[in-house]
């Protein structure tokens, strides 16, 4: 751990950012002004800048034309007195990133202001990336932002064909563009707008901003935005209400924002990054107050030593993170979206949860605006006997509570090596036994995951086309040695991915550990090159589900936790669904389910979705499994809250709501 004497010091007035301690100012760089960084640039004397290189004066200056609509520069709030006292000397590592950050931030104003121009309004993720089939009947992925852009996947239309029953001359196409002229105009509550105004805070009403803010990425939304007419102009009606209030940028803003929807009883729905999968984000019918969509996305504050940030998108989070040599270690399988004030709110997990843990076990810090005042620790300690943890009320509140406007993360420096690995399985059971003994010698990898016959088919499915003789005879090798010499049925085996992260001597020796565990329950070794390929799927999985879409084909994912994994697989409302182990703890697994049908005569196949998964999750929860490991209840799940956490349970959540919310402001009925 690194140790200094250097502190740093809050701009006390007007309290924007923090001066570093080679900063002799009084005042941070943006009450200081533009024209301050501009002059010292050109070489205007100033006696506390001098001491500034060029690149620390050129980075200050940039932090003005980041302004117009860009992450917009932190206004330095945070635990004030716990900031002032924050030491060089903490155990933490502690590492000065606020100016480098902004350097290079600008892609997130493109994917936050222009969200709709470079994200797909009717499905997953950008617009530059999609399966498609080709006149051919080859299927391509587009784009350039994955490893799978721009290849040809020669195995795909077979394995699509004959596991769903579609037919490529049968199409579903999504409805191309939005009709703006049938969007409902907003339900504006004109007094708050005023408000807002004078404050100098940003709203829109554009119909593009409100759509795209209205609904997050579970199924029943994407599909009403996208294929089925009917249902669309229904989702349009919920749309009715929602007017979108952007550039938040600080805690100030935020707490301002939520005093003016007091005085004038407006709902207010936080937004991170819309990935949510619960139906969070939908706006209740049943409202008629204004609704207001609070854009969280422009909260972008990096701070030193452990990070400091708001909600930015992981885009900014993650990348510049690594950049500058650190991670956070959170990888969710949405992170490209998603946001941190999202993790926090909906309790989210990251694959390689085993060695950083889940974001409860890496936040140090949550700072909450509520309808009655500002909620936060005094301290950063990293442990406090005080009765009940606070931030467990704010974890996983799903945006009933308040705005989480600042969180305080531990971030570790890279790890010096990964290594990504694959073992096959004659079978699932045998995968799930070794899961287990791995869990039990606690030597888990970074991230484990094990997929049933059914998705190691379909990643096969999704081997482009092999570009030399040679790999296609080595996998043909493989492929004989697998199921000819080993005798592993193709219709059974199964395979567990693998990611080891550290210094590069334990990777190895933790490798050999896990490899040896696996040969015990008759795994093989199956190589990195299908390790890396499994994880890469996990980013690729949800476009297909619009490519589904396309011809009839409708899909969605749902998860759970539980400790009798076995007997759990085995139900039979279940067992149309293809599980995939995604976490592995002391006490149990999370597993998700994947379930698609084709839909082509079927009068309304959003409702027969539903239909099967709420049989699905009645089943998990009747054998002990959770309502969700991660992706958190909101609307979708709520009916159940009670049975999962008891009725003297619910009613203490609710008591809560009502002390800190007692006009439900935060009204968007997710949970309670
Ligand atoms: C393809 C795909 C893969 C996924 N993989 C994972 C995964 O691996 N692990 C996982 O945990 N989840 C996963 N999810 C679910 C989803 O990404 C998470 O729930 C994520 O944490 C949501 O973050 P967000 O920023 O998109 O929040 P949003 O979807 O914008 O909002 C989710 C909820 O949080 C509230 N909220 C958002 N920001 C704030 C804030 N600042 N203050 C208060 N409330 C707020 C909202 O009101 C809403 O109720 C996945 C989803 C998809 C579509």
């Amino acid at each position: 751990m690194a140790s200094t004497s250097r502190v740093f010091r809050g701009c006390v007035h007007p309290f924007r950012r923090y001066l570093t301690p080679d900063d002799t100012h009084d005042l941070c760089v943006l009450c200081l002004g533009e024209e301050h960084a501009r002059d010292v640039l050109e070489g205007a004397i100033c006696v506390h800048c001098e001491r500034f290189s060029m690149k620390k004066l050129r980075s200050r200056l940039s932090l003005f034309s980041r302004k117009e609509g860009q992450p917009s520069a932190p206004h330095g709030s945070g635990p004030a007195a716990a900031e002032a006292r924050r030491r060089m000397s903490s155990w933490c590592l502690q590492v000065d990133l606020a100016d480098e950050f902004w350097e290079g931030l600008s892609f997130s104003r493109s994917y936050i202001n222009g969200k709709q121009e470079i994200m797909k309004w009717n499905g997953w993720g950008y617009s530059d990336s999609r399966f498609l089939f080709t006149k051919k009947g080859q299927a391509e992925f587009t784009g350039k932002r994955y490893r799978l852009s721009g290849l040809i996947l020669p195995s795909l239309k077979d394995w699509f064909e004959g596991t769903f029953g579609a037919n490529l001359q049968h199409r579903s196409p999504a409805t191309p563009s939005l009709n703006l002229s049938a969007v409902a105009p907003p339900n504006l509550n004109q007094p708050f707008v005023e408000d807002l105004k004078a404050a100098g805070l940003v709203v829109s009403h554009d119909p593009e901003d409100r759509v795209f803010r209205a609904h997050g990425t579970e199924l029943t939304s994407l599909c009403l935005a996208e294929s089925f007419q009917k249902i669309f102009w229904f989702h349009l009606f919920m749309f009715y209400f929602i007017f979108h209030l952007w550039e938040i940028c600080c805690h100030s803003d935020v707490e301002k924002i939520v005093e003016l929807a007091c005085k004038h009883n407006v709902c207010l729905i936080p937004y991170g990054g819309g990935t949510s999968v619960s139906s969070a984000l939908e706006c209740p019918r049943e409202e008629t107050r204004s609704i207001v969509s609070l854009d969280t996305s422009q909260m972008v504050n990096f701070f030193f030593s452990i990070l400091w940030t708001s909600m930015a998108t992981d885009n900014c989070l993650i990348t510049h993170l690594n950049e500058h040599g650190y991670c956070t270690g959170h990888e969710p399988d949405s992170m490209e979206f998603s946001s941190l004030g999202g993790w926090v709110a909906t309790r989210a997990s990251g694959m390689k949860k085993n060695i950083y843990g889940n974001i409860e076990d890496l936040v140090v810090h949550i700072k909450m605006v509520t309808p009655r005042g500002v909620i936060e620790k005094s301290c950063l300690g990293p442990r406090m006997s005080t009765g009940p943890d606070i931030h467990h009320f704010i974890l996983g509140s799903e945006g009933t509570l308040g705005v989480v406007t600042e969180v305080t993360l531990k971030i570790r420096p890279l790890p010096e090596y990964q290594k990504y690995g694959s073992v096959v399985f004659p079978n699932f059971q045998q995968g799930v036994a070794c899961l287990r003994e791995v869990a039990r010698q606690r030597c888990a990898p970074a991230s484990i995951r094990l997929m049933d016959n059914e998705q190691f088919q379909f990643g096969h499915a999704l081997k482009p086309q092999v570009s030399s003789m040679f790999t296609s005879f080595l996998d043909g090798l493989k492929k004989f040695y697998i199921t000819k010499f080993k005798g592993f049925d193709p219709q059974h085996l199964c395979v567990a991915t693998l990611l080891f992260e550290g210094d590069r001597g334990k990777v190895l020796q933790h490798e050999k550990q896990v490899y040896d565990i696996a040969a015990k329950f008759g795994g093989l070794a199956a190589g990195e090159d299908n390790g890396q390929r499994g994880y890469m799927l996990t980013f690729v999985i949800a476009y297909l589900r619009d490519l589904g879409m396309d011809y009839y084909v409708i899909g969605e994912s749902f998860e759970t936790s539980c400790d009798a994994l076995p007997s759990l697989l085995h139900r039979c409302a279940l067992s149309v669904c293809r599980p995939l182990v995604t976490q592995t703890y002391d006490a149990g697994a999370c597993v998700y389910f994947y379930f698609a049908f084709n839909y082509r005569g079927l009068n309304d196949p959003v409702h027969v979705y539903e239909q099967v998964e709420h049989a699905a999750r009645e089943e998990i929860l009747a054998n002990g499994g959770s309502l969700s490991h991660h992706h958190g209840v909101g609307k979708l799940r709520k009916e159940w809250m009670k049975e999962s956490v008891s009725g003297v349970g619910l009613g203490m959540l609710k008591s809560v709501k009502e002390y800190v919310d007692p006009q439900n402001i935060f009204g968007n009925r997710n949970l309670l």
